[in-house]
């Protein structure tokens, strides 16, 4: 039996005729770049996250990069991002000529560690980027107090936590403005790229929507050096659909993620810990062990495929060659990077295929 990491055509299929009508609706309609289709679901989602707000991107890379670059953050300064994340996050900060610097996560939340971000305030920090990780929420409480205390702005990089709540509140609206990703594989997925800024604050929102289109809000009259990243009609259609089932899908991942715990406990793995005050989504189930490397393979020996969420933090990327970080600079995310692996997860992955999931694990030694 091969047991897919992700099966996102199960997705599809359990939807298709709904999907299809959807895509058919926009298809029909002749009318293929913004409009009624991407309006509701912008309302839509804003209703989901409990915000006033919602404007649909191009991708989650975008969503990161316009909300920072609505907040006024520019060439020179600083913003602090968790050394633990996916790269997307540093990316937008360089992309407005800014600077991230790195705080590490409170382990194993996996989750940027609110006690050391005022250490790495300088005069220069403008905006700190929470992210919730793998699907469960910071802790953002303390981050919002120290962005107060600091005159500081909170962007949340939510790219991995459709749904998942805080304190009993959704994700969405805690800080100044919240980017969200619909890449495929992300719990809310479209079919392409799509992605969304969710703000409580009317200007961000305004800013945002003239940033996607060109710096433009009247067709040929530009108001500032804008982009394109506008939300498709095709995959807004598609997101609608798929936002319906949102809740159900995270319940299901809920109950794998219970399942695991439950059968891992007695493994040498060290795996997620939950706050008291988190209700997250299950993104990804990601565990801990010294012998990673041998688990995967014998994993893979037995048709169940894993990944790593991500073998490389930021700081060691090539890409950030000439930040002058070195093997050490962020220790604690360079350990994870060499201890996790993210076991298979999501709405449609079946009870035997879990069962074998963790037989294959047993069959280490
Ligand atoms: C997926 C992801 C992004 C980027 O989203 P894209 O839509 O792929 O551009 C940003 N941050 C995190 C944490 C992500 O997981």
């Amino acid at each position: 039996m091969m047991i897919q990491f992700l099966d996102l055509r199960a997705a599809y299929i359990e939807l298709k005729s709904e999907i299809d009508e959807a895509v058919n609706r926009v298809l029909s309609s002749g009318w293929y770049i913004l409009g009624e289709e991407v309006d509701a679901f912008e309302k839509e989602y804003a209703s989901f996250c409990e915000t006033d707000y919602a404007v649909g991107v191009g991708n989650g890379l975008d969503a990161l990069h316009l909300a920072l670059l609505a907040m006024g953050i520019g060439e020179g300064d600083e913003v602090i991002a968790p050394s633990n994340t996916y790269i997307a996050t540093w990316l937008a900060i360089s992309q407005c000529g800014a600077i991230p610097v790195p705080v590490e996560p409170l382990e194993p939340t996996y989750n940027i560690d609110p006690r050391r971000i005022e250490e790495a305030i300088t005069k220069k920090t403008k905006a700190i980027i929470p992210v919730h990780l793998y699907g469960q929420p910071a802790d953002i409480d303390p981050v919002l107090g120290i962005a107060n205390k600091y005159g500081l702005k909170v962007l949340e990089d939510a790219a991995q936590a459709h749904g998942a709540r805080y304190k009993g509140k959704r994700i969405g609206g805690h800080g100044d403005a919240v980017a969200w990703s619909f890449y495929p594989g992300k719990n809310l997925g479209a079919m392409g790229d799509a992605g969304a800024v969710t703000t409580n604050d009317p200007e961000i929102a305004d800013r945002i929507r003239v940033l996607r289109n060109y710096g433009s809000r009247v067709k040929y009259i530009n108001e500032i050096k804008g982009f394109n990243s506008r939300l498709d009609p095709v995959q807004s259609a598609v997101l609608r659909v798929k936002l319906r089932y949102l809740d159900e899908w995270n319940t299901r991942r809920k109950k794998i993620a219970e399942k695991y715990f439950a059968v891992l406990k007695d493994f040498d793995l060290v795996l997620p810990d939950v706050p008291e005050w988190a209700d997250p989504v299950w993104h990804l189930y990601v565990v801990q062990s010294e012998n990673r490397d041998a688990i995967q393979r014998i994993l893979k020996e037995s048709g169940v495929e894993t990944m790593l969420h991500y073998p490389i933090p930021p700081h060691l990327q090539d890409a950030y060659a000439d930040s002058g970080y070195k093997n050490g600079s962020c220790p604690i995310a360079e350990k994870i990077s060499q201890h996790v692996f993210s076991l298979p997860i999501g709405p449609h992955l079946k009870d035997i295929e879990q069962d074998s999931v963790v037989t294959a694990i047993s069959r280490y030694p």
